[in-house]
C-alpha cells in the first residue's frame, strides 16, 4: 500500500502546471522581479477577498506579524498578549519589537484563545493582542474585538492557518487593525518559497507597513524611517495569483475530507475537532485529541501514514521563552500539547486514504 503524506504539493503542481509555468515565464520575461505589477495585483485580490481596506504583501508570515506590530507602534516597555498554543513565530514577532509576549491559555475544545483567556492575561502594559485562528477556524472574534475595543487595545490577527475562514460572515483578517497571512508552501494558499501579506484597516497603518517593508522608503532613496527588506518577489506573487482562484475549491475539498474523518472516527474514542458553527473552518489541520496519542501515531507510522504534532510544547515552555516566563501555568495549552494529533488533510487526499487512516486509528490496540 502506498504511503499517505500530510500533504501533496506535487499533485497540486501537476494539476496547475500549465498556468503556473506560464505565470513564471511571464515574470522571467518581464525583467521585473521585486515590487511590481504581480504583487500589486495580489494585494488587490486579497483585499477584495477578505473585505479588508488595504493589503500589503511582505516576505513571510513572520514578517507580516513583525511589521504589523511595528506599524502599530509596539516597542520596548509594551506587552502583547498571545496564545501559548501556537507556532513560535507569533511570539517571536513580539520579541523582535522589544516588547514582551504575555502568554494566554486556550479553550480546550477550539484550541483558540477566547476573550476570557485573553482578558485573564492582560497586564497594565498590554497594548496589543495577537489572536491566532489555529488549524483553520476563527477564534470567537465578536467577543475578542469587543474586549480589545473596550480596553483600547490593538487587535492583530494571525491568519497564517486560516485564509478563507470567516466568523459570522466576516473574513479572517477583516476583524483586527491588522491581519497577518503566511503563504509558506504548506499553508492553505502556499507559494513556492516564503511569502506573506498584511491586511490593514487604517490607511496610515497600511502606509507604514509599506514603508517598513522597503527600508522605510516611499520615494526612491528617501528613507523617512528605519525599515527592513521584506518585499514579496514577483515570481511568488504570480504563482499565488494562479492558486488564489482555486482556494475556495481547495478549502471545500479539505472540508469534505474532514467530514469523512468525522464519520469514519465516530465512536472510535478519539476526540474530534469541534466546529463552533459561526463560519467556515478551512481545516488547515484536522486535529484529533487522545490520551493514547503517541500509540496512535506509532500505529499510523507502521502503516505508512504520516501524522504530526502541532505543537508538542506550548510557546511558554519552549527553551527560547521558558526562562523569561517563569512559573506560568496554562493547563489547557499543556493538555493540548500532550494530546493533539494532526492527520493528513489536503485537497488531493482520496476518500480511500481517509478510510485507511480511520481504519488504522480504530484498530490501534489500547
Ligand atoms: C506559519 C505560521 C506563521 C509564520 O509564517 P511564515 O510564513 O512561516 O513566516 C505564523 N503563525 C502561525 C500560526 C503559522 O502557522
Amino acid at each position: 500500500m502506498s504511503a499517505i503524506g500530510m500533504l501533496d504539493l506535487r499533485a497540486e503542481y501537476a494539476e496547475l502546471r500549465a498556468e503556473i509555468d506560464q505565470a513564471v515565464l511571464r515574470v522571467l520575461a518581464s525583467g521585473h522581479f521585486v515590487l511590481g505589477p504581480e504583487g500589486s495585483a495580489l494585494e488587490a485580490e486579497l483585499a477584495a477577498m477578505t473585505g479588508a481596506a488595504h493589503a500589503v504583501a511582505v516576505a513571510s508570515g513572520t514578517d507580516a506579524l513583525h511589521l504589523a506590530l511595528r506599524a502599530a507602534g509596539i516597542g520596548p516597555g509594551d506587552d502583547v498578549v498571545v496564545p501559548a498554543f501556537t507556532f513560535i513565530a507569533t511570539a517571536e514577532a513580539v520579541t523582535y519589537t522589544g516588547a514582551r509576549p504575555i502568554f494566554a491559555d486556550i479553550d480546550a475544545a477550539s484550541f483558540n484563545a477566547t476573550a476570557a483567556t485573553l482578558e485573564a492575561a492582560l497586564t497594565p502594559a498590554t497594548r496589543a493582542v495577537i489572536v491566532v485562528h489555529l488549524y483553520g477556524q476563527c477564534a470567537e472574534m465578536p467577543a475578542i474585538a469587543a474586549l480589545c475595543a473596550s480596553r483600547g487595545i490593538i487587535l492583530i490577527e494571525d491568519c497564517a492557518q486560516a485564509i478563507g475562514a470567516d466568523y459570522d460572515g466576516r473574513a479572517a483578517g477583516a476583524w483586527g487593525a491588522f491581519g497577518c497571512f503566511s503563504f509558506y508552501p504548506t499553508k492553505n494558499l502556499g507559494a513556492y518559497g516564503d511569502a506573506g501579506l498584511v491586511t490593514v484597516r487604517d490607511p496610515g497603518d497600511a502606509e507604514r507597513v509599506r514603508m517598513l517593508r522597503h527600508h522605510g522608503s516611499r520615494q526612491t532613496y528617501q528613507h523617512e524611517i528605519v525599515g527592513y527588506n521584506s518585499r514579496l518577489d514577483e515570481l511568488q506573487a504570480a504563482i499565488l495569483r494562479v492558486k488564489l482562484p482555486q482556494l475556495a475549491r481547495f478549502n471545500e475539498a479539505r472540508r469534505r475530507a474532514a467530514a469523512r474523518y468525522r464519520a469514519g472516527l465516530d465512536g472510535s474514542g478519539v476526540v474530534l475537532p469541534a466546529e463552533h458553527g459561526h463560519g467556515l473552518h478551512v481545516y488547515h489541520q484536522f486535529t484529533i485529541r487522545s490520551a493514547r496519542r503517541d500509540a496512535l501515531r506509532a500505529a499510523l507510522g507502521e502503516s505508512g501514514i504520516a501524522s504530526a504534532v502541532y505543537y508538542p510544547l506550548p510557546v511558554h515552555r519552549q527553551p527560547a521563552y521558558a526562562a523569561s516566563v517563569g512559573a506560568l501555568e496554562l493547563p489547557a495549552s499543556d493538555a493540548a500539547a500532550a494530546s493533539v494529533l494532526s492527520l493528513p488533510i489536503h485537497p488531493y487526499l482520496r476518500e480511500a486514504d481517509v478510510d485507511r487512516v480511520c481504519a488504522v486509528l480504530r484498530d490501534a490496540k489500547p
